[in-house]
């Protein structure tokens, strides 16, 4: 087993603080966790601080229109989180009076809530004895017992979170609970520095030699790479702009419409003509702006914007004509959002 006391230690002297981490309030360590999720500390901070100011109670959340929810979370990605938020805090409304409940079976029926979340909050809430397994301690933990089995399947995972529990002392579960989080996030990194780990003399992994090989993970998931020429189309102050249908990849945030294309681009001529092929217009002026990339679920795309002046404007069937002052307001892809900024600038 682990020896859980140089750990406890060393978090007790070295954690960060992080603004979720001086509360117990369910639902604000909820929220703090579904951000972490995929998102880095240094950007879910200001996120966090925000969303608990506009929303700072589950009833708020609940209450509030899902547009206002989208706009919070712009640029956070993984829209989903968001949806479910809201979602998850309507049931919470209408089952447990706005109250998040601190029975597990209960947690796992409120949507977007897994088994990471839901131990993060009985553990740090309500300070029961549960461990809260994510990437970080998945990777302690296959190092410090030298684990070889893939983390990629489910049942190696299984297996890991009923030695998380374990691990854990009777006395303040919650502290190591956290400890190993920390540990993985801030020490037992990809590219580890265990001379500064608490845990490095029993670690078997470090003592092995087998720090680079741990985890094993053989599932990886490819990036695909996508190249799009997006068309801000423009009229007497008016641009063109579309919504992402529900269920899609960008369901509830704003884009400009855009076509795919090759890695090579599209010249801002030919770009020109097939615009006014589509929509039957004549463009008066084309100005390419810079392009810009962004990452989203498996995607990384590049895109590649033209400002095209048109002599009319023409209805699209699911897109609207708004200002510019109306665009700010609404939540956009975090892509789109940048050649909205080089529109303003
Ligand atoms: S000794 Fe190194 S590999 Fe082992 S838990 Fe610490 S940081 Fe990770």
């Amino acid at each position: 087993m682990m020896n859980t006391e140089p750990l406890r230690h060393w978090f007790l002297a070295e954690k960060r603080d992080l603004p979720w981490r001086n509360t117990r309030d369910p639902y604000a360590i909820w929220i703090s966790e579904v951000m972490l999720q995929q998102t880095q500390v240094s950007v879910v901070r200001p996120y966090y601080l925000r969303w608990i100011e506009q929303f700072p109670t589950i009833k708020d959340l609940a209450a509030a229109p899902l547009e206002a929810v989208i706009k919070c979370w712009e640029g956070l990605g993984y829209y989903s989180r968001a949806r479910n938020l809201h979602a998850g805090a309507q049931y919470v409304v209408e089952h447990y009076n706005g109250q998040l409940p601190n029975k597990e079976e209960d947690l796992s029926k409120i949507k977007g809530l897994g088994p990471y979340t839901i131990g993060a909050i009985l553990s740090f809430a309500f300070h029961q004895k549960k461990a809260a397994v994510d990437g970080n301690v998945i990777r302690v933990l296959a190092r410090f017992f030298q684990i070889k089995e893939d983390i990629g399947k489910s049942t190696t995972l299984k297996s890991m979170r009923v030695l998380a529990e374990k691990i854990l002392p009777n006395e303040e579960p919650w502290i190591i609970s956290e400890a190993l989080i920390e540990l993985g996030a801030t020490v037992c990194q990809r590219k580890a520095r265990c001379h500064q780990c608490p845990l490095k003399t029993d670690c078997k992994g470090y003592i092995n030699g087998l720090i680079d090989q741990l985890p094993v993970k053989s599932k990886k998931i490819k990036t695909e790479y996508l190249y799009r020429a997006v068309a801000i189309l423009h009229h007497n102050g008016l641009l063109l702009v579309k919504k992402g249908e529900k269920g899609k990849v960008m369901s509830d945030l704003y884009e400009f419409p855009f076509f795919e294309v090759t890695e090579n681009g599209i010249t801002s001529g030919k770009f020109s003509e097939k615009i006014e092929q589509n929509f039957s217009i004549a463009i008066t002026q084309a100005t390419p702006l810079s392009s810009v990339t962004h990452s989203f679920t498996r995607y990384q795309a590049r895109l590649d914007p033209v400002l095209f002046h048109c002599n009319k404007m023409f209805a699209v069937k699911t897109m609207e004509w708004l200002p510019l002052a109306e665009l700010q307001k609404k939540a956009f892809s975090s892509g789109h959002r940048r050649i909205l900024q080089q529109l303003l600038t």
